[in-house]
């Protein structure tokens, strides 16, 4: 079901693409491009980063927009913006507020975990609505979230990396990647990340409305240490979606934050 997307769901993120090419002398053309990207990502951030004035949100997540949006930082000492194509179309921008709690979120997580590196999906527009294919990520406070993952116990990387495919991975309903099921989701730390951005969010003024992730997986993240204090939590999970929508939400979680 999830391949269905797959043509339009890229064509969107490379549409107008800020991608680039060529090479620089005396160094390799791999290495080369690395470089120009992320001169390409400092760039774009310098220039969207934002000013100190507040963010608006307007309307719902799947019918809004988005005043003064901001753009989130390509990376940080244990976070990175999973596609730099998809950073370079704009497609990272949030509401001031939710810039802030992701941020401090990063900040406990690090003391917490100092060695756990995170990685962010996709996030809205600088003005808000339709982001495609997404229905939601409208008014600046829809945060994809990629799932962290595990091989023996230890934190596993190399899916992580792979840009805006990552969106095409398919995990079982136990959480283990399709592919190779010695890598599964570390559903303890997503509950984890998932009381540390609520609570983040309410000294902000805000809360997590909405968790979705794959319903048949609700499970699992329930059954962990901080799953069952997640499940005593107020944090709402979804406990319905249509198919597709259930499809795609097993390699990444969404969050609503409200105010
Ligand atoms: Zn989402």
């Amino acid at each position: 079901m999830k391949f269905t997307a797959l043509f339009i769901f890229a064509s969107s993120l490379l549409s107008c693409s800020g991608q680039t090419s060529g090479t620089t002398k005396n160094i390799p053309e791999r290495d080369s491009i690395k470089i120009e990207e992320a001169s390409a990502v400092e760039l774009f951030y310098s220039k969207n980063k934002g000013n100190d004035s507040a963010s608006k949100s307007l309307g719902t997540e799947s019918n809004g927009s988005l005043i003064n949006g901001k753009l989130l930082p390509f990376s940080g000492p244990n976070f990175t913006y999973f596609d730099t194509s998809s950073y370079l179309n704009g497609r990272a921008f949030v509401n001031q507020n939710v810039k802030e709690i992701l941020l401090e979120s990063y900040q406990e997580l690090a003391k917490d975990l100092p060695r756990r590196k995170f990685f962010i999906m996709e996030c809205s527009f600088k003005n808000g609505g339709r982001l495609y294919p997404h229905r939601t990520h409208q008014n600046g406070l829809s945060v994809d979230f990629m799932m962290p993952l595990l091989q023996n116990g230890a934190p596993y990387y190399a899916l992580d990396t792979i840009g805006k495919d990552h969106y095409f991975l398919e995990f079982n309903n136990q959480g283990q990647y399709s592919k190779d099921t010695s890598v599964s989701i570390d559903f303890n730390l997503i509950a984890r990340q998932l009381l540390i951005l609520d609570k983040v969010a309410r000294l902000h003024g805000m809360m997590i409305s909405k968790v979705i992730i794959k319903t048949e997986l609700k499970d699992e993240l329930y059954a962990t240490e901080y799953g069952k204090l997640l499940r005593a939590s107020k944090i709402y999970v979804v406990q319905s979606l249509t198919p597709v929508v259930n499809a795609f939400h097993d390699e990444h979680f969404h969050v609503d934050f409200l105010f």
